[in-house]
């Protein structure tokens, strides 16, 4: 197989222009803390992704990162925004979540200066977390002791 062009994904756009992951941190625990596990089951469907697909896990080692890369050749700007999906999971104090959602990305030429439509790379996730005993009392339980 030849080796795939490199293009700006996401992930790497965010790292030049963003400072979301908590001051660019790479540490997961800084970024989304409470979590004592995590498991993310993604699978890819669409160009670039060898058939049949297979979901690839991700723990939390492996997750210092906002987005999961989309694996079509002609995509800018794309991938799956997994830190979105985590951070909200944890806000809702959930520990189980499956959904889909289209990559983010665009089909262009490789610097993303003409644009041909929208990547239709999809990507099905479950996502299970363990949360740390420490901080259980999250906001939203507290806001419902103060309704008390
Ligand atoms: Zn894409």
């Amino acid at each position: 197989m030849k080796k795939m062009k490199k293009r700006q994904s996401a992930q790497d756009i965010f790292h030049e222009t963003n400072f979301l992951f908590k001051e660019k941190t790479t540490d997961f625990d800084k970024a989304i803390p409470g979590i004592a596990e995590i498991f993310v089951d993604v699978k890819e469907t669409g160009d670039g992704v060898n058939y049949p697909p297979h979901s690839i896990r991700y723990t939390k080692g492996f997750l210092n990162r906002e987005y999961l890369p989309c694996s079509n050749e002609q995509c800018y700007g794309g991938g799956l925004a997994i830190a979105d999906i985590i951070r909200e999971m944890v806000y809702d104090r959930k520990t189980i979540l499956e959904g889909s959602a289209r990559c983010i990305g665009k089909e262009g030429s490789p610097k993303g200066r003409r644009i041909y439509g929208s990547c239709y790379n999809e990507f099905e996730y479950k996502i299970q977390i363990k949360y740390k005993q420490q901080n259980q009392a999250t906001s939203a339980e507290k806001k419902d002791e103060e309704k008390k």
